[in-house]
């Protein structure tokens, strides 16, 4: 009927803790923008309460959600399709519900490697990985996405069998890995083009494991913890004059892909962005 309202769509986010998420924001002034009869809201759900979480979201027939800390592995039991991008992670962020079939896919993969893309980043290089957590998963997956000769990829995390697990997985999806104690991060630092933090550290403004001697001229440094947006990791980096890659560019591509699944349309990334940066200031 001309003139009538697209009936209303809810989306969510479930993880745990919840309360600190920016998705709600992000993507709500993103429907807005594009004046979508859509509302997006957080629901806390503990990890036993899982799988009646997921119940529950189909019974009131929801139209997608995201996954977060920390379900994105458990979730996939519960889903119905995995796309390709899922399968590769080994994890899931994102649901859409295509009519009633709940199919499940990774946006970390390509919200982490767009930044780097669009700084033309050249990945014919050492990778020093910081972390081996849901997240580096994701990162690893994207990485052999971009493998070329010559490409190395170093991962440092305090459990070493996570470590040693996730070089395994790095090296069936072809890439060169291996693991390192976390200690030895500053071993490697000094030669690698690309640094990458996906530990929680940074989160409580705690020190940067590396600081700036250890860091080369040159080099690029990502930090995917984006809050605070200048991590002090990024402060070593920026004094070591690298290149900086700031987490809230992957909080902002992980999103818009999630919103491009779910709508078919192109994410207003401007508008995204605002909102997140609204909340951040401007990085200087
Ligand atoms: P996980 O809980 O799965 O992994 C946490 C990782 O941090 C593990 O490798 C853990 O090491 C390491 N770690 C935690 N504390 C310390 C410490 N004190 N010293 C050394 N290592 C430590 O979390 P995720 O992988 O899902 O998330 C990691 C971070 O990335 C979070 O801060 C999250 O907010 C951020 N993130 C950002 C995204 C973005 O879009 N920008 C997307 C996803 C995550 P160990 O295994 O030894 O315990």
């Amino acid at each position: 009927m001309v003139g009538e309202r697209a009936p209303a769509k809810t989306y969510c986010i479930i993880g745990d803790p919840i309360s600190h998420s920016l998705s709600p924001g992000m993507q709500n002034a993103a429907f807005s923008a594009l004046g979508l009869n859509c509302t997006y809201i957080s629901f806390r759900v503990p990890a036993p309460e899982l799988k009646e979480s997921i119940d529950s979201l189909r019974a009131i027939n929801v139209a997608g959600f995201n996954v977060t800390i920390p379900h994105k592995v458990a979730v996939m039991e519960y889903l119905d399709e995995l796309d390709a991008t899922a399968k590769k992670a080994g994890a899931v962020n994102t649901v859409n519900n295509i009519e009633g079939i709940f199919k499940g896919y990774n946006t970390d993969i390509a919200g982490f490697i767009e930044p780097l893309r669009r700084r033309k980043f050249d990945f014919c290089t050492t990778v020093l990985l910081l972390g081996a957590g849901g997240a580096a998963r994701a990162i690893i997956a994207a990485l052999s996405e971009e493998k070329t000769t010559g490409s190395r990829v170093v991962i440092a995390n305090r459990d070493q069998a996570k470590a040693k697990e996730l070089a395994k997985v790095g090296g069936n999806l072809g890439l060169q890995c291996e693991a390192i104690a976390f200690e030895d991060a500053t071993k490697v630092s000094p030669e690698a083009g690309l640094i990458v933090n996906a530990t929680s550290i940074g989160l409580d403004n705690e020190p940067s494991p590396i600081d700036s001697d250890h860091i080369k001229k040159g080099s690029f440094v990502y930090d995917i913890v984006y809050r605070p947006v200048v991590t002090d990791l990024l402060e070593q980096a920026k004094f070591a004059q690298a290149h900086l890659v700031y987490g809230y560019e992957m909080l902002l591509e992980q999103g818009a892909k999630a919103f491009e699944i779910w709508t078919g349309l192109p994410a207003p990334r401007d508008v995204m962005k605002k909102n997140l940066l609204g909340i951040f200031g401007e990085p200087t």
